[in-house]
C-alpha cells in the first residue's frame, strides 16, 4: 500500500495588466504523511557507577549517573518495527538491581516485553521487523522474543557479534541475546524500512562496528531522531566526547559529524535514548508520539 498522497495544485501563472508584470503563484504541495506512531517503553535502568567510561579522558572521573534504557515500537500502516530491546529480561525476576562483574553498572528491569506490549494490544507476532541500534546488553535484552520478525542489522555488526571471539569469549552472552533471530536482512548503510522515507535506519558506526540510529518523519512531531548510543549524555553531544569503550574513535567522530549535518538538514528533534530527561519527555505507551 502506498501511503503518500501527493496533492499538487499546479502553479497558476497570470498576467497582471495593472502592474504590467507576470506573477507566478507558488505551487501548493500538500503531502499527507503515513500515520506513524512512536511508542516509548521502559526497558529498565542502568546506574552507571563509573561515568569515566563515557569519555576518552578523565572528564567524568568520580561521577555516577542513572541512565534510562528505552525501547520503542514504531507502528506504520505497512507493519510494526521494534527499535532496541532493553535490558535482559532475567532482571525482571530479581527483587534487587544486579551489579555484573566489573562493577561499572548496576542494572534493573521491571517488566517483560510481552507484558508491556499488552498495553498497546500487541504481541511479538505483530512485528515485521526488529532493529537494534547495536548489540550491547542494554539494547538486546528481549531481542530473542521477537524471533518471528526480520532482524535489520548492519553486516559489520552481524560479523562482529557472530564472531568466534564473541561466541566463545567472556562476552558470549552478547551473542546469546540475539542467537534466536534467524530471519535476517543484512544492511550495508542506510535503509528506508517501509520505502516511503518515513522510517529510515541511518548507519552511524563507531560505538560498535555496525551501530545505527533511527530517523522518523512523524506527522505532528516532525522529523525525529533516536540516537542509539551515538551519544549517551547531552554533554557528550555538545563536546563530541567518545566513550572509552567505543570500537573506533575516528569512525565515531565521523558518525557524529554526519549525524549533526543530517539533523540540521532535516531540522530534526533529537532524543538521546539513555538521557533520562529525553526519556521522561516522551509520552509512555499506551500514549505515543505521532
Ligand atoms: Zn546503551
Amino acid at each position: 500500500m502506498k501511503n503518500l498522497v501527493f496533492v499538487i495544485a499546479l502553479a497558476l501563472a497570470f498576467f497582471s495588466c495593472k502592474e504590467d508584470k507576470k506573477e507566478v503563484k507558488d505551487a501548493v504541495v500538500e503531502v499527507v504523511k503515513p500515520e506513524i506512531k512512536l511508542y516509548t517503553f521502559d526497558g529498565g535502568t542502568v546506574m552507571v557507577n563509573n561515568l569515566e567510561l563515557f569519555s576518552q579522558d578523565t572528564t567524568y572521573q568520580g561521577q555516577t549517573k542513572e541512565f534510562s534504557d528505552a525501547f520503542y515500537v514504531i507502528s506504520h500502516p505497512d507493519g510494526n518495527l521494534m527499535w532496541d530491546a532493553g535490558l535482559p529480561e532475567a532482571l525482571v525476576a530479581s527483587p534487587e538491581p544486579i551489579t555484573p562483574p566489573g562493577g561499572a553498572f548496576t542494572i534493573s528491569r521491571k517488566d517483560s516485553v510481552i507484558n508491556q506490549l499488552k498495553s498497546i494490544g500487541m504481541t511479538p507476532a505483530d512485528f515485521k521487523y526488529i532493529a537494534l541500534s547495536h548489540t550491547h546488553f542494554d539494547h538486546s535484552g528481549h531481542a530473542n522474543v521477537l524471533k518471528s520478525a526480520t532482524w535489520l542489522v548492519q553486516e559489520a555488526e552481524h560479523r562482529m557479534i557472530t564472531s568466534e571471539e564473541i561466541k566463545n569469549g567472556e562476552n558470549a552472552g552478547l551473542y546469546a541475546a540475539i542467537s534466536e533471530l534467524t530471519n535476517i536482512k543484512m544492511l550495508d548503510g542506510d535503509f528506508d524500512v517501509f520505502g516511503d522515507g518515513s522510517v529510515v535506519i541511518k548507519s552511524m558506526p563507531g560505538h560498535t562496528p555496525g551501530h545505527q540510529v533511527l530517523y522518523l518523519d512523524l506527522a505532528e512531531n516532525g522529523p525525529t531522531l533516536l540516537t542509539g548510543d551515538l551519544y549517551h549524555l547531552y554533554e557528550n553531544r555538545e563536546h563530541r566526547r567518545v566513550p572509552s569503550f567505543n570500537s573506533d574513535v575516528d569512525q565515531t567522530l565521523k558518525s557524529m559529524a554526519a549525524f549533526e549535518a543530517f539533523a540540521k538538514e532535516k531540522n530534526a528533534k533529537v532524543y538521546l535514548q539513555h538521557q533520562k530527561e529525553d526519556f521522561n519527555k516522551m509520552p509512555k505507551a499506551p500514549e505515543y508520539l505521532k
